[in-house]
């Protein structure tokens, strides 16, 4: 950890290293500052925009072809993998996360560029067949300056995910990471510049929302936002984006249901349940936080899940044996502790948890304990609001209909997760969830090359595979005429 040294950022040649004002990333383990960081102002994003839209101007970048952009994506990708253990701590102090979980992100981190090198190697632009004397196609084009604009959640991961795909088009991207979590957008920013990215490409502006990010979405030389946060936030983003009429990429909240029949293989469907709330402690967009559970075994499912949940085991981020790291801050905590009264005046029954650890080596960190509750009707505010934290509730159903009217009676539409031994049955209910990702018999799982987005009031456009590609690019048409004589009137 370095609390006493500032880590400045880059604007084209120039570093930003003013000691004041700072943003201070603080260990969610212990409270303790785990780095500081210069801090970015509205001129600077002025400054930055101006770089990028300098770079991607005269900068040869956008002119190479893919795969002549490809070779420096790769050599990103090296190097993020190269630095893995060492960006893996730094992520877990900036971020409390456990240090199994940071490497994992490190590595997707890693993978999507290789994952976009490699798309740019084949990258093949439409033709379309003749209907007269020309030819013409469709050509994917950069817009230009991208800003991305990344949670605390999964630092690097989210930045890599916007970064390398706008890079890949042949975009220059400006990078506001979360202030909870400024520290690995530095990181990548230096790693790209090392791996040889032409200057004002990638800039990373650690800063608040209200002053840089805003200034960011609203700032005239940028030509594409693109967004992953809370769902009021991008409403904001995406109001201002309107009125300029730039597109948006918006992955926001969630509030997933995690259904669980009667012909489930229920063990498996169990450690689904656990893993799918309890990971990052329920700090992750696509938690399966409302567990709807078929009426005939719901008493007996609850009551296992209850004792489950018991034994997760809580513990500093750097401990191989934990389970489930802290919170994000000491607010966060409140918030997700006011929900959790919330439920309890609503009617809820808090069945275990619902209250912080009581460990003493863990009492200067901000842990919660993975919390049940039952009791509560879908329509009750822990069943309608994103808490981001380790809080499950649980729902009985009774048959499908009774289950798709609950699962989908919410604004978001993020992802589902269903059990069943009857695979007919998992693809009617899978076909009627409103959600982006359905995850049959399984949870969780990502892919690089398979979409990523939102239903509802959980996005617009989607990150990831190709369709990652398309959101960073704008299509120009060509025509070739062939014609021998002139164009009639
Ligand atoms: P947040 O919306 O508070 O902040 C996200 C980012 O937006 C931060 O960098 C913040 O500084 C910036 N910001 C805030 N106000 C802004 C403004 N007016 N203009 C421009 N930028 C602004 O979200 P958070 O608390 O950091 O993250 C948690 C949320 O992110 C949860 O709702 C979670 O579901 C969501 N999330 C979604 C996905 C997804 O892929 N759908 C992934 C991870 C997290």
């Amino acid at each position: 950890m370095d609390a006493p040294t500032v880590r400045p950022f880059r604007i084209g040649s120039q570093w930003h290293n003013n000691a004041d004002p700072v943003i201070r990333s603080i260990y969610p383990a212990d409270g303790s500052v785990a780095g500081t960081v210069a801090r970015a102002s509205p001129a600077d994003v002025d400054r930055a925009v101006t770089v990028a839209q300098d770079a991607f101007r005269s900068k040869p970048w956008r002119n190479l072809r893919p795969d002549q952009r490809a070779s420096t994506l790769y050599e990103i990708g090296r190097r993020i993998a190269a630095e893995r253990d060492a960006l893996a701590r730094l992520q877990m102090f900036d971020s409390g996360k456990p240090l199994k979980e940071c490497q994992n992100m490190v590595d997707s981190a890693a993978s999507y560029f290789r994952y976009y090198a490699a798309i740019c190697e084949t990258w093949q632009n439409e033709m379309t067949s003749p209907r007269g004397e020309y030819f013409s196609m469709s050509l994917a084009e950069p817009y230009g300056v991208v800003a991305a604009i990344t949670p605390w959640n999964s630092p690097i991961m989210a930045e890599a995910q916007k970064a390398a795909p706008a890079l890949a088009a042949g975009n220059a991207v400006i990078l506001k990471p979360s202030e909870e979590t400024p520290m690995l957008a530095l990181e990548l920013a230096r790693i790209c510049a090392e791996a040889g990215l032409p200057e004002g490409l990638f800039t990373a502006l650690p800063g608040h929302g209200e002053d840089v990010g805003a200034a960011l979405v609203a700032h005239p030389g940028v030509r594409m936002i693109s967004f992953t946060g809370g769902t009021e936030t991008g409403r904001a983003i995406a109001t201002v984006a309107g009125s300029r009429l730039v597109p948006v990429g918006l992955e926001l909240g969630g509030k997933s249901p995690h259904i669980v029949f009667d012909d489930a293989n229920l063990p498996m469907a169990m450690a689904g349940v656990i893993s799918g709330i309890y990971g990052s402690a329920g700090q992750s967009c696509v938690a399966g936080t409302r567990l709807f559970v078929q009426r005939s075994i719901y008493r007996a499912f609850v009551d296992e899940l209850v004792e489950r949940s018991r034994q997760v085991r809580v513990g500093m981020p750097d401990d191989p044996a934990a389970q489930m790291g802290p919170l994000i801050s000491r607010a966060h905590r409140e918030r997700v502790a006011a929900y959790v009264d919330i439920a309890r005046a609503e009617g809820g029954r808090v069945l275990v948890g619902g209250a912080q650890p009581n460990d003493s080596a863990l009492a200067k960190g901000w842990f919660y304990l993975p919390t049940v509750i039952d009791g509560l009707s879908n329509r009750a505010r822990a069943c309608q609001e994103e808490i981001f934290g380790p809080v499950l509730v649980t729902l009985p159903f009774d048959d499908e209909t009774d289950l798709i009217e609950q699962a989908n009676d919410t604004v978001y539409g993020l992802a589902a997760g269903l059990w069943t031994g009857d695979i007919a049955r998992a693809w009617r209910v899978a076909r009627e969830l409103q959600a982006g990702s359905v995850w049959i018999n399984t949870y969780k799982q990502s892919h690089i090359a398979t979409a990523f987005g939102g239903y509802k009031d959980s996005g617009i456009g989607r990150e990831k595979g190709l369709h990652g590609l398309r959101l960073y690019s704008q299509v120009k048409s060509v025509f070739f005429g062939v014609q021998q004589k002139p164009l009639a009137l």
